[in-house]
């Protein structure tokens, strides 16, 4: 296996082959298979994701892949900044159709045409839907799995309210839920207001969510964008205010996609392979049996009492019970990066325990038998905050301060003094080969000057080489 810190691009790609997550051999470039186990952990990500818009009084929806282009090209800004990477659909049968459609590369300009017939009054707001679905974007540079593919799994919220303020609040809460995501996937990241000319096309200002992966980059795992009126208006989604007045909405978007697979792998796996975080781990704990001839019937029903048991706790638990060496199972399931290994053998039953070995830190120890349920519970808890608190410690060495242009470090996230203006944000770009991410979302102290033209500044801005 190639090692994590050596050849970071190889290492990925062997994980994602042995773990069995994805199979980039499908005959088109850029659009893989879901292999039946990253299947599963794309599926505990989108239940949880689920949860929280459920929770948060979002509706699930469910939009057509197609899109006539007259709709699409409405928002000036927006089909300019997907024109060269859509794909058209422009025959139907053996006619050619009279309007092209597009293969949607994000659904704002297929729901919006809808929105406008929905929104009626003040009544209809807020209006907050969401959707899990494919979108396809034509990516030139090379493709990597998760990461840059063709065909994405996309996860997308669009909402719209009365005002400006509202649809900012709209954000706050997309922020909060955020934090719970990545909480559950243990995933660092950064909010930061992306440049002007780096913005979702057509958005008012975009929040870009990064996290960093070992070899240096910034991978941007969602955005979350506000829209004011800028697609409202020439969708014409108007509501009538209390005084009889029609005024366009406010809109708000949240985007993430499998790029957060790609990010998990990146940011927990290591040389032995995955290491999944327990909240989304399809797997959270596989027991073992370790079996002797004398013991066999005594350990199997002990392994079948403690997979009930979890089962019944609601616990995702496995029993490999194939007829293997216990150390190539154990193999196995280092790789796919099961959080938990459960072993019973003869010596466990005498002494009414059940050994168990961490993934994630190769810590061994034993569980009572009896609070086989608690233990494991507490076991997983313990190492998602270890996983939580380790990413985090990482994230934070990788960036750094720099207040002046000689020695840039190439493997670093910068953050630096920059006074704010095109000018000298390009320059800046131009110059040095990273691209800038953006200035915090939640202010950070900061004094400083500009790093090309000196002006004073007190807010950072960061910078990156990306994925
Ligand atoms: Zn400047």
């Amino acid at each position: 296996m190639p090692m994590k810190e050596d050849d970071f691009a190889d290492w990925y790609l062997d994980i994602v082959e042995k773990a069995g997550l994805s199979d980039k051999r499908y005959p088109i470039k850029g659009m893989n298979v879901w292999t039946p186990y990253g299947w599963k952990i794309m599926r505990q990500i989108d239940g949880y994701i689920r949860e929280e818009f459920d929770a948060t009084d979002h509706d699930e929806v469910c939009f057509p892949l197609l899109i006539p282009e007259t709709q699409f090209a409405k928002e000036k800004e927006h089909i300019k900044g997907f024109d060269e990477e859509v794909y058209w659909v422009t025959h139907a049968g053996k006619n050619e159709l009279d309007e092209r459609l597009v293969v949607r590369p994000t659904s704002e300009t297929a729901m919006y045409p809808m929105f406008s017939l929905w929104v009626r009054s003040h009544q209809d707001l807020p209006l907050k839907v969401y959707q899990i679905v494919n979108t396809f974007r034509y990516e030139t540079k090379q493709t990597r799995p998760f990461i840059r593919v063709r065909e994405i799994h996309f996860f997308e919220s669009h909402t719209c309210h009365e005002t400006c303020e509202k649809a900012q609040d709209q954000i706050e809460e997309d922020i909060q839920i955020l934090a719970r995501i990545a909480k559950k996937i243990c995933l660092p990241y950064t909010l930061l207001i992306r440049t002007e000319w780096d913005k979702f096309p057509g958005a008012h200002y975009t929040v870009g969510i990064d996290t960093s992966m070992p070899n240096g980059r910034t991978l941007q795992m969602g955005s979350i964008h506000h829209y004011r009126t800028n697609f409202s208006v020439p969708y014409d989604i108007e509501y009538e205010n209390e005084t009889g007045e029609h005024l366009p909405v406010h809109q708000t978007t949240f985007g993430m996609s499998e790029r957060l697979v790609g990010a998990l792998i990146g940011v927990h796996g290591d040389d032995k392979g995955l290491v999944m975080p327990p909240g989304i781990a399809p797997i959270q704990a596989v027991i073992i049996p370790i079996i002797s001839k004398k013991s066999a019937e005594e350990v199997s029903a002990e392994c079948a009492r403690i997979l009930r048991l979890l089962k019944g706790a609601g616990i995702r638990a496995k029993l490999d019970d194939r007829d293997a060496r216990p150390g190539s199972k154990y193999y196995d399931w280092e790789i796919k990066g099961v959080p938990v290994r459960l072993e019973v053998g003869a010596r466990d039953l005498e002494n009414g325990v059940v050994s168990f070995y961490r993934r994630d830190t190769e810590e061994k120890g034993t569980i009572s038998a009896e609070d086989i349920v608690p233990g494991v519970r507490m076991l997983l808890d313990v190492i998602s905050e270890s996983m939580m608190a380790k990413a985090n410690e990482v994230q934070k060495s990788r960036i750094q301060d720099i207040d002046s242009a000689e020695n840039i470090p190439q493997d670093k996230i910068l953050r630096f003094g920059w006074c704010g203006c095109e000018d000298c944000g390009h320059k800046f770009e131009d110059t040095y080969g990273f691209k800038i991410l953006g200035t915090p979302y939640h202010p950070e102290p900061y004094q400083g000057s500009c790093i090309i033209c000196g002006k004073p500044v007190d807010k950072p801005a960061y910078a990156a080489h990306t994925m």
